[in-house]
This record gives C-alpha cells, sequence and structure tokens, in this order.
C-alpha cells in the first residue's frame, strides 16, 4: 500500500510516521510538507526505513499533482497555532481550507481505502461544564479553529456527495517529544531549561485535556481501519488539568523556581475550557497508554537531553511568534 502523510515533518505527523514504519512494514510511505517554520526535516531524523519527502504545499493543486497514486491520505498538514492565527490569519485559510479542498480533490482522482482529517476539539468551542460529543455543535473561536472546522466540514461534504471515505479525528491538546516551543508544553519546559520567565496566560487558570503524542497516533491509526467512513472521532485521555497545574509540574521536574513564573495578558477569544466525550473512539479499541505524569515526564526528559533539536528554533525565533494575542511582547 502507498501512504500519504502530509505534515509529516511536524510535531504529531513525524510521530505518525514512526508509528507507522514500526506498524505496517510492508507500505510506502509519502511524507507531504511545505516544510514551514514548524516541519522540521531534524523531526525525521533515525527513522528506521526510507520513506519518500515530497516538499509541497498543501493549497497548490500542482504540488500536489507530484505525489503520483496512493491508497491511503492522512492530512495532518495546518498552521496550527492559534496566536498566530490572531495576528495573521491568512495562512490559515489557505492551508486548512483551500488545502483540505485541494486534498480531497486529489482524493477523489485516486481509489482511496481512506481519507483521515486530524482535526481537533478547539472546532467545538469553549465549556465551562460537561463533554462535547461528535454531535456537538460547531462554535470555534479562533480563526484557527474556524478553519479547522471548515476543513472538516468539507470532508463531511465530500462523503455525503461523492461518497470518498472520509473520517475526521478530532484530538484534544497534544504533548510529546518535537513539538514547537511555541506551544504551551514545550515553551514552558525550554523557558525552564534556560532560566527564563515562563509567560502564562491570565492566572493560568485555563483547562485543557492532554493526551500524549503517541496515544493520538495510535488512535488516527486505528480509525483508518476501523472507522466508519463519514464518521468523526473525538480522542482524549480524558486528564484534565490547569495550565497553571502543568506548569508547576514542568518546574517541580526541572527543580527550578515557581519564581520563574510570569503572568501576562490573555489573549482575545480565549477559549477557557476543552472536554470530549472519546467514548465512540474507545469504543472502537482504542484507550491511552500514557498517563500525564509519565507522559510529562517522558517529554520534560526529551528536551532535557535533546538540546540540538530545540536550540536553533529559540535563536532563530522571530519576534511575532512570541506575542500575546494583544500584541503585547512576552517574555522567552
Ligand atoms: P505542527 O504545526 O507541528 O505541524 C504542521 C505540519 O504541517 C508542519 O510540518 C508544516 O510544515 C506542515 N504544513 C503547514 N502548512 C502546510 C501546507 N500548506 N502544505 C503542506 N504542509 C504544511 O502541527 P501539529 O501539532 O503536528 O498538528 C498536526 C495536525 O493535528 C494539525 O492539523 C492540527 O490542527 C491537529 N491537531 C493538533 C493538536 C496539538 O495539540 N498539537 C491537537 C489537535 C489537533
Amino acid at each position: 500500500m502507498r501512504v500519504l502523510v502530509t505534515g509529516g515533518a511536524g510535531f504529531i505527523g513525524s510521530a505518525f510516521v514512526r508509528l507507522l514504519l514500526e506498524k505496517k512494514p510492508g507500505d510506502e510511505l509519502v511524507v507531504f510538507d511545505k516544510l514551514t517554520y514548524a516541519g522540521r526535516l531534524e523531526s525525521l531524523k533515525g527513522l528506521k526505513r526510507k520513506i519518500e519527502l515530497v516538499k509541497g504545499d498543501v493549497a497548490s493543486k500542482a504540488d500536489l499533482g507530484k505525489v503520483g497514486k496512493v491508497d491511503l491520505v492522512f492530512n495532518f498538514a495546518a498552521e496550527s497555532h492559534v496566536d498566530n492565527s490572531v495576528s495573521t490569519p491568512e495562512p490559515f485559510v489557505k492551508s486548512n481550507c483551500l488545502g483540505v479542498f485541494n486534498l480531497l480533490e486529489f482524493a477523489r482522482k485516486n481509489d482511496l481505502e481512506k481519507f483521515v482529517q486530524v482535526s481537533t476539539d478547539e472546532v467545538y468551542g469553549s465549556t465551562k461544564k460537561g463533554s462535547f460529543t461528535e454531535e456537538s455543535q460547531l462554535n470555534p473561536s479562533s480563526p484557527y479553529s474556524a478553519t479547522k472546522a471548515s476543513g472538516d466540514l468539507l470532508c463531511h461534504a465530500y462523503h455525503k456527495t461523492y461518497g470518498l471515505p472520509v473520517v475526521v479525528t478530532r484530538s484534544s491538546n497534544n504533548y510529546g517529544p518535537r513539538q514547537f516551543p511555541e506551544k504551551l508544553i514545550p515553551r514552558m519546559i525550554v523557558n525552564a531549561l534556560r532560566n527564563k520567565p515562563l509567560p502564562v496566560h491570565g492566572t493560568g487558570e485555563y483547562v485543557r485535556d492532554w493526551t500524549y503524542v503517541l496515544d493520538n497516533c495510535e488512535a488516527i491509526e486505528l480509525v483508518s481501519r476501523k472507522g466508519a467512513p463519514g464518521e468523526v472521532y473525538n480522542i482524549a485521555s480524558n486528564d484534565e488539568r490547569s495550565n497553571i497545574e502543568v506548569v508547576k509540574f514542568i518546574l517541580e521536574e526541572l527543580k527550578k523556581p515557581e519564581s520563574l513564573i510570569d503572568f501576562v495578558a490573555n489573549r482575545p477569544g480565549q477559549d477557557y475550557r476543552y472536554s470530549l466525550d472519546s467514548g465512540k473512539a474507545r469504543g472502537l479499541g482504542w484507550a491511552p497508554k500514557v498517563s500525564f505524569e509519565d507522559g510529562l515526564r517522558q517529554t520534560v526528559e526529551w528536551y532535557r537531553t535533546n538540546e540540538w533539536w530545540w536550540k536553533p528554533l529559540k535563536e532563530k525565533m522571530s519576534p511575532i511568534r512570541w506575542l500575546s494575542g494583544d500584541g503585547q511582547q512576552q517574555h522567552n
């Protein structure tokens, strides 16, 4: 089987490539990636087998034309950082809406076994109580989540209209090795390692449901085999933590003082809490294997021992990625 993984040089995509190489030794793997600031060949270093790498943009039909025939598509390619979507939304529309449209058109020309669209819990918006099911209303708050919801809706329409075997996974926040240090957990770890202030939005009261990246990858792989075409599957470990709890855990692991915490302004449209009912994915036989404490310990250890991976990023980082949504410069 020839498998296309778009966004395979990113955080979750590169973890997924590693998982597929192990699980499906007979498959041919094609990674298609624009190699934006978040896509890094370093994240594909040391793979156990050869993969084919195509540098290209999902927003370009011509680039997708370079891929050739495939049997299975996993779409991880996306602009993924909410703060960037607040300051510069256009690339999000191109990659997350037009990109999904082009991929679905590409899929129509291939006789696919499945098209797996990797989406997010953020499409449901925020809730103070209870958990969202796959039937819950889409209610995105940021340009990022609105473009992801649009991609999901296109997938739904292509299943209904053209019978394309599309499944959508919506996962909660992921964490683990090789995540770009603009996101909460790696940013806090990297700043703590450098004894720099740890910028925490508001009072750190926001709640996220953290899923270890490999658990999400396992779920995505399972859904590609057992998921019913046209269906959506929520994926979450159902282990909710406030941001301040996460930050304090990291500081404790690294034996750094809490005085490094720096409370900064909230970004506009900040969601208070995300929460998913993941019963449908669990019904297919999925269950998370990594507890939050173990996963976070492993993640902290990975960043501590893999400075080669993140240090050049910190040095090259453009200041815009370190702005809060209200334009206030944050410490890094
Ligand atoms: P990431 O930003 O680390 O990686 C995105 C990858 O996509 C990068 O390799 C980038 O170069 C590539 N890319 C971006 N635009 C592209 C384009 N136009 N054409 C081709 N490649 C392009 O993101 P991630 O955290 O690995 O997220 C992967 C997917 O999972 C995204 O679709 C995201 O919405 C979704 N998701 C992420 C999380 C999370 O917590 N990280 C949670 C739920 C869902």
